[in-house]
């Protein structure tokens, strides 16, 4: 789960990374009171989960109250790459006088943790790799050792931070690292790191990005989930347990087994390259057991969307044989019907593994008029995209 800047920060203060004080209002006249409270000149910056904020105007500085207002006006509302700013952060402004880069992420092809530093902040990091390589220091951090206080100067070091702010960057590091530790992140970025005009260095930004498989451990990280960020139906998937993400395409996918479920996306990409490049419109993985129920369930979520024109229902009988698998279907369709939500859009079927034959059997006397069963995978995956083309 990504994190808004205000909550990135809550979580900055809360491990000692030095941050401005500021809070989340949303609306302009939320906004005009946080910003008479500040007394100050403030920045109204728009709480979007996307980076270049700045480059789009979503971070606006105000001189007073009412301008502080006028600004949140301009901003609330705003399509930031596809994002509408519902909330923006009213913070004091700093008075910035040099601009850098840190952060610390889960660097998974060489199986480590990253540091990168750069005294060449403010702009997009990526372009600052492309055009200054140099100006990026990459430091391999030891998941067991982590960030020490020798590995914080090597750090600040490699990137060069001038004598002035060292010792200050030095701490920063520690105190992120904290925050990815104890907070489970995989992404803990700040850009800008900011010097300001009277010495001190403060993260006036944050990304973190947290991991979704620590969640147990943290009780007060569901507070900030947002869901109205979260796309509806994936927000359905989680309350029946499935594994459900949601992609741009029209050909709903069910499977059973992760790999099986990602290779039967490829096919169909490739299957749908054909019929005026159709594509997968989910990833959806149902697991091993696969019961009528789970089987109805996965159907519900997939049949829920409305991008959906065609279904393909791929499985591999193992310990659940296709027998089994088949009657999940049928009865699935049958609970769908009940609950009066009649399937409406063809489901295609490839069945193989445990018991094919009797799971075949079972779907093909199911007299189900929208179940169509194809033997095997590849011509299962043209099928569905041809369907889903409407030809
Ligand atoms: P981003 O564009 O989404 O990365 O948003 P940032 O929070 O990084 O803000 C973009 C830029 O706005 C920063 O690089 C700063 O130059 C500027 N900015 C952000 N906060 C302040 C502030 O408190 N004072 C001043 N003067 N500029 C700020
Ligand atoms: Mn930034």
């Amino acid at each position: 789960m990504d994190l808004y800047e205000y909550q990135a920060k809550e979580l900055f203060a809360k491990h000692g990374v030095a941050v401005v004080p500021g809070k989340v209002c949303f609306t302009p006249e939320e906004a005009q009171a946080v910003a008479s409270d500040i007394g100050t000149t403030v920045v109204v910056k728009a709480q979007v989960k996307t980076g270049g904020r700045g480059k789009a105007g979503g971070v606006k500085l105000a001189d007073n109250a009412s301008d502080a207002k006028d600004r949140a006006q301009d901003i609330l509302g705003l399509d930031i790459k596809g994002h509408i700013v519902h909330k923006v952060l009213v913070a004091e402004a700093a008075d910035i006088a040099e601009e850098y880069y840190v952060s610390f992420l889960l660097d998974r092809t060489n199986r480590t943790f990253l540091a990168m530093a750069s005294v060449e902040g403010g702009v997009e990091i990526e372009e600052v790799a492309v055009n200054n390589p140099d100006a990026l220091a990459m430091i391999r951090v030891d998941a067991l050792e982590g960030c020490t206080l020798e590995k914080a100067t090597e750090i600040a070091d490699a990137a060069k931070f001038p004598a002035e702010v060292r010792e200050q960057v030095i701490e920063m590091l520690q105190s992120l690292w904290k925050v990815l530790v104890e907070e489970d992140a995989t992404l803990v970025e700040v850009n800008p790191l900011a010097k300001i005009t009277d010495g001190r260095v403060l993260a006036l930004d944050g990304k973190v990005s947290l991991d979704d498989n620590a969640q147990y451990r943290h009780e007060s990280h569901l507070a900030l989930i947002d869901n109205a960020q979260t796309d509806p139906i994936e927000l359905r998937a989680k309350e029946f347990d499935l594994n459900y993400v949601k992609l741009q395409g029209e050909v709903g996918i069910i499977g059973n087994g992760a790999g099986l479920v990602m290779s039967t996306l490829d096919v169909v990409a490739y299957a749908g390259e054909e019929f005026g490049g159709v594509k997968p419109a989910n990833f959806l993985d149902i697991g091993g057991g696969a019961s009528a129920q789970v089987m109805a369930n996965g159907l519900d979520i997939v049949l829920g969307d409305p991008e959906v024109k065609a279904v393909f229902v791929n499985v591999f009988g193992g310990i659940t044989a296709c027998d089994a698998v088949a009657n999940g279907i049928v009865q699935a369709v049958g609970m769908l019907a009940e609950r009066g939500e009649p399937i409406t859009k063809p489901i295609v079927c490839r069945i193989d593994g445990n018991n094919a034959v009797e799971g075949r059997r079972i779907l093909d006397e199911s007299g189900i008029a929208l179940i169509e069963r194809v033997e095997t995978m590849d011509d299962a995956a043209r099928r569905v995209a041809q369907l889903a083309a409407g030809k």
